[in-house]
Formats: structure tokens, sequence, C-alpha cells
């Protein structure tokens, strides 16, 4: 019998994407002390152009993550350490995407969305002064959700990372927002893939972890499975208000969580 609780950590970043800290061990090594039941690191994925943008790893450093990875596999046997890679989704890049997930023995990928447009990644702090009005508002919001939901539809993937991140700085069409969320969820149910809570978000402007109450509920409804994530880019970060986002996952109707091994999926309950 396990006593650890049933609850993963697989959104966790590495020095490599230039703007983390801490090495992977240390990660794991928080990880097991919380007592998580298995962690996994998911760095920003390498683009074809290193110049691409400052916050991710070099191509050619793609080995030196494994490298790492592996290390921090071996120093704790006793916590399993996955291997993914967060990567950015672009129209038209699905063959990189596809490059991406030869590259490694991958345990899940997550799919991921920062960019709407080429060198417009929205939530970026530097282009903050953007979101001035409820136009631009919305504009940033349909187009990210429009990307979204083709990142969901892609099949490209395993989880799907923070679903309403254009919250991030509490900027928000005003009214009904299932809109914007339906067709995201309906991609997910037809490519059977998993949404991750995102407790990052309560560390933000917005202070609500990714994605809404109304959304997981929506998903949940859907038969999506999930997977709970504190998106770490620091050791002390890993596993961040676990507590709450398990209160919330269970608000939302939750009763299980996803675990990912070679990119396939089992499912194990919550426990109280
Ligand atoms: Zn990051
Ligand atoms: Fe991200
Ligand atoms: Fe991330």
């Amino acid at each position: 019998m396990d006593s650890r609780p049933a609850i993963a950590d697989y959104h966790t970043h590495t020095p490599l994407c230039q703007h983390a800290t801490g090495e992977p061990h240390e990660y794991v090594r928080r990880a097991f002390e919380l007592g998580l039941r298995e962690i996994g690191f998911s760095d920003h994925s390498p683009m074809p152009a290193d110049d691409f943008d400052d916050w991710r790893m070099k191509l050619e450093e793609f080995p030196i993550y494994l490298e790492k990875v592996s290390k921090a596999q071996n120093k704790y046997p006793n916590i399993p350490v996955k291997l993914g890679l967060e990567v950015d989704f672009f129209d038209g890049e699905e063959a990189w995407c596809e490059k991406l997930a030869e590259m490694a023995d991958f345990d899940y990928l997550i799919g991921s969305v920062h960019y709407i447009a080429p060198g417009w990644d929205m939530d970026n702090p530097k282009w903050i002064g953007r979101w001035k009005g409820q136009a631009a508002v919305e504009e940033i919001w349909s187009s990210y959700w429009e990307i979204y939901t083709r990142c969901v539809a892609s099949g490209l993937f395993d989880i799907l990372a923070h679903p309403d991140l254009p919250k991030k700085f509490g900027f928000r069409p005003e009214g009904d927002l299932r809109k914007y969320y339906e067709p995201a969820i309906e991609a997910a149910a037809k490519a059977d893939v998993c949404f991750e809570i995102n407790t990052a978000g309560w560390r933000k402007e917005v202070k609500e972890a990714y994605p809404s109450l109304e959304f997981l509920r929506m998903a949940n409804k859907a038969g999506i499975p999930l997977v709970i994530s504190s998106d770490a880019h620091a050791p002390d970060e890993v596993g961040h208000r676990f507590g709450d986002a398990m209160t919330l996952a269970r608000e939302a109707g939750y009763s299980q969580t996803a675990l990912f091994s070679k990119r396939q999926r089992t499912l194990i309950d919550l426990l109280e």
C-alpha cells in the first residue's frame, strides 16, 4: 500500500530555460519531502532557431536537459521522476512538434500556447501595454482560444497547459466566458487529452489558478481527465498550493487525477 498522496507534479522547469532557478535534483528532493507521488520535468521546448526568444533552452542544450533529468532520477530512486517537455504550439509548426516528440522517450508532452502571433507572447510582462481597453482584451482572448483549441485538437500532446492563461494579468472580457471555453473542451474530449490545474496563477496578478472553476466544471462534465501542476520555476514552488488545487478539483467534480508513463495515461483516485 502506497501511503503517498496520489498526486504528481508534472509541470516544472530547469535553469536551461533561462528564467528558472535550481537543479532538477533539488526539485525532486522537494517533491520527495512533500510526499508527492511522482515528479516530472517539462522545460520549455527548443525551437529550430535558437534566437526565437530568450526564455527556452537552445536546441544543442537538449541533451543536457536529458542528462540533468537522468541525474535527478539516479539521485532519488525512491520517487518516480518522469520526462516531459512543455511544447509551444503554433499554426504550421506541427512538424516541429512531431520532431520534438521523437527526440527522447518522453513520459508525456505538455502542449501550451503563449504566442498568438509571431513575436507576440501574450503572457510576457513586457507587452503589458497591449492590454488597454475591452476591445484589446477581447481580441487577445479570441486569438488565444482559437490557437489553443487547435493545439488541443492537434493530438500532439498528452496534457494541455494552463487553459485560461490570458487572465494572467487580471484582464478578462466582460460577460459569459463559456464561449471561449466550449470549443477547447469539445476538442479535448475528441482528442482524448487532459487539462491541468496550474497553480502558478495563484502566484501571478490574477491570484487564481488556471483554469477557472467554471472551466473545470465544464471539462469534468465532458469527461476530460485532469492533472495538477505547479509550473515550478524554483525548487520551493514544487507542489505549490496543491491542497487548494485538490479542493478546486473536487469542487469541479473530479475524484481522480492522471499519471503518465511512456505517454500512456492511467487514472488514480484523489485521496482525502
Ligand atoms: Zn517558464
Ligand atoms: Fe507555460
Ligand atoms: Fe511552464
